[in-house]
């Protein structure tokens, strides 16, 4: 079959060719891909992967959309089934698995990072990990939903819990990860401001009417002060890292969160101790979510609660070129990648 695969770090090392059919024990579907999406931890995985247990080469790509080929009788699904990948392979023994909380599993194996992904004509995996998705349903929205938006849904809803009446503020909005925040927000009720930069950015956020601080123009902290007149937000959701640690700190009114996902711009801001413990501010990490929470994503977004917005398509033979145009700085939004 067709895949993109990465043979050794480096962009050099991303390469469109032949891979092995995957193999399916019981228990688990092979399914046809129809569409995948790119995301940040690609690039992280191409240009050092340190920290990731895994082995090169490997097949990249980490959530996507696809059709059942082959799959027990017994599981709930038959050929042919439209479904959604839940992006970690997980045990479903350890403590964690058995709370539910699935990406704390100590055996995971997120797609496109500890084991082969989904740029790939067909991927096999544990059938628990499928989510039925409407014949009808976009599958380019859909391929979008499994690490950005659920990584988001986490943030907002779980770490952050914010709510109707509650403000929040989107650092970078522009992102895959925060923009997808900004709409969850917003679907809860709460009062969102967002940093972005950027002509487009800034006027795509505005017409959304929310307020949107230039933070290459503006103190963002103070901005956001004046906004909510003194008092500061709720809840930061915060996947810069280093570069607005600071400014997130700052903008939190007594009692709030920064919940942080991603330290693309370094990982070792001032703690800010004192401001920590004073005013009582809490710092939550957070990674993907749990497949519950995968599950009431998808039916929020089927709902019509949201709609991911799509910056391009590619198809698999161009991964390169979507990547290229992950990291413009025009690029808003997800980009896709057309299967089948
Ligand atoms: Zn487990």
């Amino acid at each position: 079959m067709k895949a993109v695969i990465l043979k050794t770090r480096g962009a050099e090392g991303v390469v469109y060719g032949e891979a092995p059919d995957p193999v399916r024990p019981p228990g688990w579907a092979r399914v046809r891909m129809l569409a995948a999406s790119v995301n940040r931890v690609d690039l992280y995985m191409r240009d050092s992967g340190a920290g990731i247990t895994h082995a090169l080469p490997q097949i990249m790509g980490v959530d996507g959309v696809g059709e059942i080929l082959e799959v027990d009788p017994d599981s709930g699904f038959a050929p042919g089934d439209r479904v959604l990948l839940y992006p970690c392979e997980f045990c479903g023994r350890c403590r964690f698995c058995l709370a539910g909380d699935q990406p704390l599993c100590v055996a995971v194996k997120i797609l496109g990072e500890h084991r082969d992904g989904v740029f790939a004509e067909e991927v096999a995996l544990p059938a628990v990990s499928l989510i039925r998705l409407a014949p009808e349903a976009d599958v380019e929205q859909a391929a979008a939903l499994g690490v950005a938006w659920l990584t988001a849904w986490r943030m907002v809803f779980g770490k952050g819990e914010a709510g109707p009446g509650s403000s929040v503020l989107i650092q970078g909005a522009g992102g895959g990860v925060a923009y997808a925040a900004l709409q969850l927000a917003r679907m809860a009720g709460a009062r969102v401001i967002a940093s972005t930069t950027g002509a487009q950015k800034l006027a795509h956020v505005r017409a959304m009417g929310v307020p949107a601080v230039d933070y290459a123009a503006e103190d963002v902290a103070k901005a956001v002060l004046r906004l909510t007149g003194g008092e500061g937000v709720d809840l930061v959701v915060d996947d810069v890292g280093e570069k607005t640690w600071a400014a997130s700190l700052r903008s939190l009114a007594r009692g709030g969160r920064l919940v942080t996902c991603g330290a693309t711009t370094g990982g070792h801001p001032s703690a800010e101790i004192q401001r920590l413990f004073v005013r009582q501010i809490s710092v939550h990490g957070s990674t993907m979510g749990s497949l519950d929470e995968f599950r009431r994503l998808v039916r929020a977004w089927e709902a019509g609660g949201f709609a991911p917005l799509i910056d391009g398509v590619f198809p698999l033979s161009e991964v390169p070129a979507a990547f290229a145009r992950l990291e413009h700085p025009a690029r808003m939004g997800k980009i896709v990648i057309r299967i089948a």
